[in-house]
């Protein structure tokens, strides 16, 4: 079976064609243009300017996923688009080019939910057996799923605010440092001493797994505010310890909820347990050791797929849409893009079903 990927869901616009044979899938081409330059002047991504880019490229990204994978059209076996959740205007460009397509070839057509997309991943990397842990971390999401199956989907919990990236981007752009803002506090925290400066660790003392950043950003705030009063400005030592204190709350915050979040897996007695993190900042070197730790300590197997597969990438929607085209299942041109589509919903949404 081939399949055709599209994902256009947030500031990247991809393509990708994924073939399963003898039950292993293997990536035959994925194309990812992003947009950050087109959003850089805002300080985020703008729905609008988004929505544009991808219906001006998406088009030349499928050209080039067919070409890179030496294949045509006619080759494929059905086309799998991302339907939700995200900026509608672009899931919508998306959704609009893959119905495009089915209609013109006939292909079958299949929703999938971007979520599921990337909770899948570790199982087209590491062959990960169902059920297993995740935690998704990245600049828009942090969340624990158990995965018990290619719709069967568990949340035990996730930010109530911000997500881990977004911090880190925020604290670069307070210590003056540049965007992305994750490498580079990464790369300034070697220099500073994570424990002269005490920062909060929000929702640490409460019970489950659920997390909050947004109060650590206020507190690094005043606390840059403090030390440049009392330097006359933000010295280069301050700088590191602020960089180094905000690296180890998010550390200590997501290490003591992921020892939460494996327990609650580990009472699903599960064969070969497993855990794996993605999303781009599972790129952070003392995070990914932490968590690494703690799998070996329970005796989980941990896993992290490569970056380029774990931020936003459509091999990942075609993944996921393997399974329901394998079983003959589709959505068909009543297909609907949906902002919000929570994991646990199970089917895609259909035009007129209500949302
Ligand atoms: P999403 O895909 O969830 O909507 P996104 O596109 O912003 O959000 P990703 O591309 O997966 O997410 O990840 C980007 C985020 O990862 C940025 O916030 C960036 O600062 C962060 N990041 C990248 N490298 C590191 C690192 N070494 N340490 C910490 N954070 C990092
Ligand atoms: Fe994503």
């Amino acid at each position: 079976l081939t399949i055709l990927g599209i994902e256009s869901s947030c500031d990247d616009s991809a393509a990708a064609v994924v073939r399963r044979e003898d039950g292993a899938a293997r990536v035959l081409s994925s194309v990812v243009r992003g947009q950050a330059e087109l959003h850089a002047a805002f300080g985020g991504v703008v729905p609008e300017i988004a929505a544009r880019a991808h219906a001006e490229v998406l088009d030349h990204c499928v050209e080039a996923a067919l070409e890179q994978a030496g294949i045509g059209i006619a080759d494929l076996d059905g086309i799998a688009v991302t339907a939700g959740p995200g900026l509608i205007g672009g899931v919508l460009s998306g959704v609009m080019l893959a119905k495009g397509l089915s209609a013109a070839t006939g292909l079958p057509l299949i929703g999938v939910n971007h979520l599921a997309g990337h909770a899948l991943t570790p199982r087209l990397t590491d062959g990960l057996e169902f059920p297993y842990l995740m935690l998704l971390v990245s600049g828009g999401h942090c969340q624990f799923l158990v995965v018990e199956g290619e719709d069967a989907f568990r949340r035990l919990g996730g930010t109530i605010d911000d997500a881990p990236g977004e911090a880190f981007d925020k604290t670069a752009r307070l210590l003056g440092l540049p965007q992305p803002g994750g490498p580079a506090v990464e790369a300034e925290a070697r220099a500073g001493d994570p424990a002269r400066i005490a920062l909060p660790r929000p929702l640490l003392d409460r019970p489950g797994c659920d997390m909050s950043f947004s109060g650590l950003k206020t507190a690094l705030l005043r606390a840059r505010d403090a030390e440049m009063a009392a330097a006359g400005g933000l010295t280069r030592a301050a700088r590191a310890d602020l960089a180094a204190g905000f690296q180890a709350a998010v550390v200590e915050i997501l290490r003591e909820k992921t020892r939460r979040a494996l327990d609650l897996y580990l009472e699903l007695a599960p064969a070969r347990p497993a855990f794996a993190v993605a999303g781009g900042v599972a790129a952070n070197g003392p995070i990914r050791e932490a968590l690494q730790e703690l799998c070996a300590e329970r005796g989980v197997a941990f896993s992290a797929p490569p970056l380029a597969l774990c931020t936003d990438n459509a091999a990942m929607i075609a993944f996921a849409g393997l399974g329901r085209l394998a079983a003959g299942e589709a959505d068909g041109l009543g297909l609907a893009a949906r902002p919000r589509w929570p994991l646990d919903a199970r089917a895609a949404p259909m035009i007129g079903s209500g949302r």
